[in-house]
């Protein structure tokens, strides 16, 4: 390592012996069951792999517990949401104390694995050309391995940078939570930038949007009296019109003048349905007429928006709708946000010295000029840099299937991530 080898040359050497210990981790978090489904999460396996592995590195490592944001009176804070058992993992490369440090962000949880049809066990962490599938492969155990790797190639080497270097694995970011992340920055460390490695096919994300999920339906008719009454209320036609009016903000929502940062985008700000639900179609469901029909609806929002504004208009609008329905006159709607407050979208500007130095470092580090685009969802970078002030950017593995079957993240991607977050840590953090 003479004094002209580039941090990305350094990164590339540091990284090279630790291949194969990243994928086996890679893997054996992929083969660990961490699903999160409100209001718990089984985070605590993960982390104990994680703890395992970056001990037998001998890094410095702290796993600390969550459940202190409940009290923490935070705006961000999810009330409803059990944190017992469920710890944070912190990783800690220390700096000599001249230079900048920055953090590394990833969550454990995962989603379910859904009710589509997976080739394998979501489970499996197989490895075929190239693809190690999985739940949480791609979103975002790649990530996590990437990141963790970068910190046990310093320790493993003996490298202090300029500033600290931090990695951390936090619960709760599925399902709007946030949590695991809110805890970090209350407990600690502060940085001074911030990288999240989401999946992003190895672009640099310097935006994310905000969002929120709204369950939207209604209750209406006496279950008692079908098949055994003349006169039948059903709410399942009304949903027609229901749809029709959540139509009219995916219309109103494609008028939006997009930020920057999503002007390439085709659709800025979407909204989206994600379930429709009026009985079952298994037979445990006997033919009966539904009592309940409702909509799920995810709005996402610009980082420049307020997403209590936008949902305001749009509450507003439903209730326009509502009085001038003939069935929902009589019938009225409900209105549940499965999180509330909602998500906040962010957005790092181009000329940041962070975005600078990353993107410098990781073209150097990939060979050819990064992509610099926006994430199309919401992440923990809203709380980050919004919430804390530290200026954040995405970077993370190529892959596919986050939220459905047949989840993967391409391996060799996840190991040009690490060297990627190696050589702009190095960077950054020089003295
Ligand atoms: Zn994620």
């Amino acid at each position: 390592m003479g004094s002209f080898s580039s941090s990305a040359s350094i990164a590339k050497e540091l990284l090279a012996p630790l291949r194969d210990d990243i994928i086996r981790l890679l893997t054996e978090l992929v083969r660990t069951d961490t699903v999160a489904i409100p209001p718990e999460g089984k985070e605590a396996a993960g982390q104990a792999v994680l703890v395992e592995f970056l001990r037998s590195f001998g890094v410095d490592t702290e796993a600390y517990e969550t459940a202190f944001v409940t009290t923490s009176g935070h705006r961000a804070v999810r009330r409803d949401r059990d944190y017992s058992g469920r710890r944070n993992v912190l990783a800690v490369a220390a700096g000599s104390g001249r230079g900048r440090s920055v953090l590394f962000n990833g969550h454990m949880d995962t989603v379910p694995p859904g009710h589509g049809k997976w080739t394998g066990s979501p489970w499996s962490g197989t490895l075929r050309d190239g693809r190690l599938f999985g739940r949480g492969s791609f979103d975002m155990k790649g990530g996590l391995a990437a990141q963790f790797g970068a910190i046990c190639a310093l320790r493993k080497h003996g490298i202090r940078p300029g500033g600290d270097v931090y990695a951390e694995s936090v619960v709760d970011e599925e399902w709007g939570g946030g949590g695991g992340t809110l805890a970090a920055r209350l407990h600690g460390p502060k940085s001074d930038a911030c990288l999240i490695p989401e999946g992003t096919q190895m672009e640099a994300a310097l935006a994310s949007r905000g969002g929120a999920v709204i369950d939207i339906g209604c209750e209406a008719g006496d279950a008692a009296a079908y098949f055994s009454s003349g006169e039948v209320v059903s709410p399942a036609i009304p949903l027609g019109r229901l749809l029709g009016w959540v139509d009219t903000w995916v219309a109103k929502r494609k008028t939006v003048k997009p930020d920057e940062a999503y002007r390439q985008f085709d659709d800025p700000v979407p909204v989206q349905v994600l379930a429709i639900e009026a009985n079952r179609f298994d037979l445990s469901e006997p033919y009966s007429v539904p009592v309940t029909a409702a909509v799920r609806v995810y709005f996402q929002f610009l980082p420049s928006e307020d997403p209590e504004q936008v949902l305001a208009a749009v509450r507003a609008s439903l209730a326009d709708f509502e009085r001038q329905d003939p069935f929902f006159r009589d019938h009225p709607l409900f209105w549940k946000p499965a999180y509330d407050p909602p998500l906040v979208g962010h957005a790092l500007a181009a000329d940041h010295p962070w975005a600078r130095t990353f993107v410098e470092s990781a073209s150097e580090a990939m060979g050819e000029p990064v992509k610099v685009t926006a994430a199309p969802y919401p992440c923990d970078a809203g709380l980050t840099q919004r919430e804390f002030g530290i200026p954040t950017l995405l970077f993370g593995p190529r892959g596919a299937g986050a939220h459905n079957p047949d989840e993967y993240v391409e391996v060799e991607s996840v190991l040009a991530t690490a060297t990627v977050l190696l050589a702009a840590a190095l960077d950054w953090c020089a003295a």
